[in-house]
């Protein structure tokens, strides 16, 4: 038979067992706990679990072991990310902890390519979890191994600038050493980094997979070698994802592909736009001309994504502004929802990467990173482009933004 198109399995994966329950959404079970009444299958299920099983024989016997409406959306993701198995977490940080905690069977050292999620770098670089930590430019990962590397930690595309770092590369450059990779800017939809020899493919849940802002996670897809000492330290860790958290992450996932792919077709106008404007310095974005040195786009991507940053001609004070300026688009952290949202990297994300580093990454003062959403281009662009066009000095705000009206009419209105 041939095997369904990715629409197709975003829309039905993770809900095999559904007919044989007779439902046709997926249960939500909250039980904390669950009854043994046989005393030697509830001891063979623990056994079974601890050991980093992904079903227990009998019964899931306690939350922090199993919980079937997990389990669900994580064959889902399994099945979008072409892997044996996914592991959930409470959140993307839960997960990048997680898999950092899970790989030290070769030792404590983690090689990892800037820029990462904010978080990430300072969970990397702060020495918490007593990693040793070589920061490596992606070209240069094979210099960076040592005997006791654990693993590579790449990003792509990346955290805030949206540089692409060469997957496959990287993964011949490692040999041995298993490569993780942070997939969220790509979703399956545009990205499926085991397919390229990645041990792992890694999501902040909380974006594109939910999708509309309003729910956390964190997923693993990768081997079922890799994904039993991934429950493990989730069992001992605690850090579970909530069985009505992995419903509703669940429920994203029929939408993903259209989701993606409108917010993308968003992004590239509103990326070509910006190019053109004369408030901006420049613009990342892989779709653009020059945006894609390495030629990923065909060969490891289907196609740029929906997040862009751009630099405001005038600096960190114009960047402030667009940010007070917009209506439309919501001045928040965070991407990968339906709705729009703009931030600073320099003074929100990636504040606790040192300054030299920023610099170097070419994280400016001026730099916004925009996350596109679904919303009709016109207005997106509207919105943009008066935001763009408020003076540095803040001269215009006062008036305008005190009056609702004025924004509904001009940006909902006519046209
Ligand atoms: C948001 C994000 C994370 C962290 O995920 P949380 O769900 O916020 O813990 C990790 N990596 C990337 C690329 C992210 O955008």
């Amino acid at each position: 038979m041939r095997s369904p198109s990715l629409d197709t399995r975003c829309v039905h994966a993770g809900r095999d067992d559904l007919a044989r329950l007779g439902v046709h959404a997926p249960p939500i079970d909250l039980s904390s706990t669950y009854p043994l009444h046989d005393l030697a299958e509830g001891t063979a299920d623990l056994d079974a679990l601890a050991s980093g099983a992904r079903d227990p024989l009998h019964g899931s016997v306690y939350a922090r072991l199993h919980n079937p409406t997990v389990a669900r959306l994580e064959r889902a993701v399994a099945e979008l990310e072409g892997g044996e198995a996914a592991v959930a977490f409470a959140s993307g940080m839960a997960a990048i902890t997680a898999i950092l905690l899970s790989l030290t069977a070769r030792g404590r050292h983690v090689v990892a390519v800037r820029p990462v999620y904010g978080g990430t770098d300072h969970l990397l670089a702060s020495g918490l979890l007593a990693l040793e930590v070589s920061w490596s430019r992606a070209d240069q990962v094979r210099a960076a191994l040592r005997p006791d590397t654990a693993l590579v930690f790449i990003e792509t595309p990346a955290n805030p600038t949206c540089a692409l770092v060469d997957i496959a590369d990287v993964v011949r450059q490692a040999g041995d050493v298993p490569v993780v990779v942070d997939s969220t800017f790509a979703t399956p939809v545009l990205q499926r980094p085991l397919a390229l020899g990645a041990a792992a493919s890694l999501h902040s849940a909380t974006k594109f997979l939910g999708g509309h802002g309003d729910t956390v996670g964190g997923i693993i897809a990768t081997s079922e070698a890799l994904a039993r000492p991934l429950r493990q330290v989730r069992i001992v860790t605690g850090a579970l994802l909530h069985p009505l958290a992995a419903f509703m992450l669940h429920r994203g996932l029929p939408t993903l592909s259209l989701r993606v792919l409108a917010a993308q077709e968003r992004a590239r106008e509103l990326a070509l736009r910006l190019s053109g404007h004369p408030a901006v310095a420049a613009v990342h974005y892989p779709g653009l001309p020059g945006g894609d040195p390495q030629s990923l786009l065909g060969r490891q991507m289907n196609g740029p994504g929906s997040l862009l940053a751009f630099e405001v001609a005038g600096g960190y004070e114009q960047a402030q502004q667009v940010m007070r300026a917009v209506r439309l688009i919501t001045p928040a952290v965070s991407l990968g929802s339906t709705d729009s949202l703009i931030q600073h990297p320099a003074g929100l994300t990636h504040r606790l990467v040192p300054e030299r580093e920023r610099a170097a990454l070419g994280i400016s003062p001026g730099m916004l990173r925009l996350s596109v959403g679904v919303e009709g281009v016109e207005d997106l662009w509207r919105d943009l482009d008066r935001a763009l066009a408020v003076p540095a000095t803040g001269a215009w705000s006062t008036a305008d933004s005190a009056d609702p009206e004025f924004v509904t009419a001009e940006m909902l209105g006519a046209g």
